[in-house]
């Protein structure tokens, strides 16, 4: 270990959990910070008026290092739900259906890549009559479910693709599993609004740089770390500025249904045993590789909870950014909503929504939403992680570790190990992840990241019903 002994981790979600509990392993004094009391909340998705279940998938196109990681992941959540003797990791299977009857390019890049990586059999392709045999034969047959494509000739159907090693966790119960964890490990917890909330970043000045020696909180309070590592998700910009070049903030729309247990029908059918993660793209990747209409839905929840997710049009909030925030357009930068503005969903989610739920989810084509909202993504430049020291501080002083990009938590068990190691080690890490997720200013303007304040997607252009 180095000369590093202490490290404050702000935020206390999916990356903050995972490094704290892999930095506490390789034996540094951990305190976590966190506004919101989940010491009280325990994590509650009702308390937190939010359906906290995030899907699982192994598949990755062409990018087999987070393919690689998934299943890094996968093995590590198998191993907790048999320790917890909990599913926190429900296995449910991810069904890919396609935008027409026949395999989409990205689909068939995919299925090379898993059988380059040997792991081809545990996909199963609906109209492969060999793959059904198989599927029928694993358990997986009821799963690989017939979807007929609206107003087609010959009455066809959408072709699908089941991937068994596919599902979802319960984020809720995992980020508990994680902070008992950690605690019976030794990591100490800050919560709430004025202890928890860090306001800024104590720093010293050396020679023409600074740097990280602690944190303030809201009540007035420093607490002094070797190591500052910051893991506030789609707040970590509003802490360090300096990553406004490669960060933004954009809402994914969400919606829900609630099933009655009394409907057994209902109930049955779209539990986990029976209904797989299912997504679909509505429309084929635009020419610059871009998805511009994927919906996606997840079985229930043990509470009823049906929740759809539309990621086709990622939305962004442009804001006046204060003044010293390196990186703006027009002066502006994109962060979160309020979670009191970020209770309803514009027009074009609701549309994108409904027409998913005519199609797969016929049950529900007249019902009315139980619930919408807004969750912010942390979007990067490439959708990989940012996981490095800032260079604009001395002595590796200040680490991020964010840029979620809408497919973090299911890495949860694992990527702490990684971010871990960078922190320790730096560009000795040994970590297959280091150069996907250091810190890439020469990275091209991408991913959304390059549309600024008068693209489409600015909420503030939106229509609301
Ligand atoms: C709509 C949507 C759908 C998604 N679906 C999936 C999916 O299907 N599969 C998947 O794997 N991933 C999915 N993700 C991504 C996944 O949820 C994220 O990658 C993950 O939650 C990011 O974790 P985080 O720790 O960076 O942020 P968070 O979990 O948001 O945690 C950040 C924490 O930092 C705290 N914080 C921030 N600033 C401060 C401060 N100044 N002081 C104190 N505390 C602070 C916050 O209170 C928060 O608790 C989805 C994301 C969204 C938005």
């Amino acid at each position: 270990m180095s000369d590093t002994k202490s490290v404050a981790v702000v935020g206390a979600g999916i990356f903050g959990l995972s490094l704290a509990v892999a930095l506490r392993e390789k034996g540094y004094d951990v305190a976590v910070f966190d506004r919101h009391p989940y010491d009280e909340t325990q994590y509650d998705p009702v308390a937190d008026e939010n359906v906290q279940a995030a899907s699982f998938r192994a598949s990755y196109g062409t990018k087999l290092h987070y393919q690689r990681l998934a299943l890094e992941g996968r093995e590590a959540w198998i191993a907790i739900n048999k320790a917890s003797g909990d599913d926190l990791f429900v296995p449910s299977g991810m069904l890919r259906i396609q935008p027409s009857d026949e395999l989409g390019a990205l689909e068939k890049e995919t299925l090379a890549n898993m059988e380059r990586d040997g792991i081809r059999q545990t996909q199963f392709v609906k109209s492969l009559p060999e793959d059904r045999k198989r599927a029928e034969a694993e358990g997986w047959g009821a799963k690989l479910l017939e979807f007929p494509i609206p107003d087609s000739k010959d009455a066809r159907s959408f072709e699908a693709v089941l991937d068994s090693l596919g599902g979802f966790m319960r984020c809720s119960n995992a980020c508990l599993y994680f902070h008992k964890l950690a605690t019976s490990k030794g990591v100490k917890f800050i919560f709430g609004n004025e202890h928890g909330s860090v306001e800024s970043i104590v720093e010293e000045a050396v020679g023409d740089k600074k740097k990280a020696v602690g944190v303030k909180t809201k009540d007035g309070v420093v607490h002094m770390a070797n190591v500052v590592a910051v893991a506030g998700g789609s707040f970590t910009t509003q802490l360090i500025p300096d990553l406004s070049t490669h960060l933004e903030s954009s809402g994914g729309s969400l919606a829900t249904f609630k099933i009655d247990p009394e409907n057994k029908a209902l109930w049955d059918k779209y539990s986990p045993e029976k209904f797989p993660v299912t997504t679909w793209k509505s429309t084929p990747r635009n020419k610059t590789g871009k998805d511009t209409g994927s919906v996606y839905v997840l079985p229930r929840t043990p509470d009823g909870l049906v929740k759809i997710g539309f990621r086709g049009i990622k939305f962004t909030n442009f804001q006046p950014a204060p003044e010293g925030v390196p990186f703006t357009q027009d002066g502006k930068w994109s962060i979160p909503m309020s979670p009191k503005d970020s209770s309803t969903i514009p027009e074009a989610a609701v549309d994108s929504i409904r027409q998913f739920v005519k199609i797969f989810l016929p049950d529900f084509d007249q019902v009315p939403f139980y619930s919408t909202k807004l969750c912010w993504y942390t979007d990067s430049l490439d959708n990989s992680f940012v996981i490095d020291h800032v260079p604009t501080y001395t002595d590796n002083s200040l680490f991020v570790c964010t840029g979620g990009s809408g497919h973090g938590a299911k890495f949860l068990p694992v990527l702490g190990k990684h971010a871990a190691d960078i922190l320790e080690n730096g560009d000795m890490a040994t970590s297959f992840l280091r150069p996907f997720w250091r810190w890439r200013p020469d990275a091209p303007r991408r991913n959304g990241l390059e549309e600024g304040p008068d693209s489409p997607r600015n909420i503030g252009q939106a229509q609301f019903q």
